[in-house]
């Protein structure tokens, strides 16, 4: 076995940027609490502010209109809780950081590629005249399949709706201009596009109505009481400001699924009709559970995710997948690979060397046999 591992699992979380750990270390070092008036204070909140700029340069907003969060599950949650919209339509593929904060919220069906079926999130809207939010993610964090976000904005808009994104799988990876796409609330987290995990941004356009549900200081223009994690801002502004011309890994996305669906013909890529993002596929292999696959990769020195990963690590069944109409049985055989700012040609090359091997093996012996979900 090669002894350098391969890591490609980036939509679980990808490695840190060496500048990162750079603009860390040396806010480690400054100290300071933002909110001090001395110099030390001053400092750090230079820190952030300057942190601020590049976030907001990420994805088209005002630097004012950034909000430093613990991650993208907190600004999922604020802004489900925060909106004052009592009425709330999530789609049918959200994160659970989403899916699962409001009780009864309404669910906007998806098609067989995972893509928001825009004339149901019409009627939808229409259905009542109680003013709504609506939370669409930018990109689906299993399959990659990247949502019509101008549309939806569209659509939204003309309803007198709020329109809330999870952005956090295409941040760094594809151009975000969140108010020419007419969001008002969008969510980014650091340590998927090369930051640190534990620190992610809402960003709230201005105007846009929000009450925060934690009390205590003023932090953030009163948005998001808590002393600031300055390292951590430090590290994600590093990051945000290293990916912010995007990822195009399509050519190696392209080469790796040719190579499988020909050692493999019925295997399957979920969301090959939509647009994706191109450092993801979730593909299936036929006849063989995702556990089994990352357990062999794992041995193979490459790290992957099953496509229903959870946050536990156990493998449950994919609500994404079950959405978009594939049966249990296929799904529990999907495989996510996620490439990112470190992977090398090469990588891919051992993955379908690897994947080739384990194929092989388990159509000659009994694994191959259908097996229970
Ligand atoms: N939204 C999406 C689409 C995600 O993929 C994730 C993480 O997997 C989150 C939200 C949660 O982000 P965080 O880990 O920063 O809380």
């Amino acid at each position: 076995m090669n002894a350098t591992p391969v890591y490609l699992d980036h939509n679980a979380t990808s490695p840190l940027r060496p500048v990162a750990y750079e603009a860390m270390v040396e806010a480690l070092r400054m100290g300071g609490n933002p909110s001090s008036v001395h110099r030390s204070g001053r400092r750090a909140r230079a820190c952030i502010e300057g942190a601020r700029g590049k976030v907001a340069a990420l994805v088209g907003s005002l630097p004012a209109e950034v909000v430093f969060t613990s991650g993208g599950t907190e600004a999922n949650n604020a802004v489900l809780t925060g909106s004052g919209r009592k009425r709330v339509l999530v789609s049918a593929v959200e994160h659970d950081s989403v899916r699962r904060v409001v009780p009864g919220a309404g669910v906007i069906p998806v098609d067989r590629d995972g893509v928001v079926d825009l004339a149901a999130l019409e009627r939808m809207l229409a259905a009542s005249p109680e003013p709504a939010l609506v939370s669409v993610m930018f990109a689906n964090n299993e399959t990659g399949v990247l949502q019509p976000v101008a549309d939806i904005g569209r659509i939204v808009r003309a309803a007198g709706a709020l329109f809330h994104c999870d952005a956090v799988q295409a941040g760094g990876k594809v151009a975000i201009d969140m108010h020419g796409l007419g969001i008002d609330y969008l969510s980014l987290s650091a340590h998927k596009l090369g930051g640190p995990p534990g620190v992610g941004a809402l960003v709230l356009r201005e105007g846009a109505p929000f009450s925060p549900d934690r009390v205590g200081g003023g932090q953030e223009g009163f948005r998001r009481a808590g002393t600031e994690n300055v390292p951590g801002i430090a590290g994600f502004s590093a990051a945000a400001e290293a990916a912010v011309n995007g990822l195009d890994m399509a050519d190696w996305r392209n080469r790796l699924e040719s190579a499988l669906c020909e050692l493999a013909p019925a295997a399957r890529v979920f969301g090959a009709g939509a647009p994706r993002l191109s450092n993801t596929s979730c593909i299936s292999m036929p006849g063989v559970r995702a556990e089994t696959q990352v357990m062999a990769l794992d041995l193979a020195g490459i790290c992957v995710s099953s496509g229903a990963a959870c946050s536990s690590g156990k493998v449950g069944p994919s609500a994404v997948l079950e959405a978009m109409g594939v049966d249990l049985s296929e799904s529990v055989t999907a495989l996510r690979i996620s490439f990112g700012w470190n992977t090398v040609f090469g990588d891919i090359e051992r993955l379908i060397a690897a994947w080739r091997d384990l194929y092989v093996r388990v159509s000659q012996s009994d694994i191959s046999r259908p097996q229970a979900a």
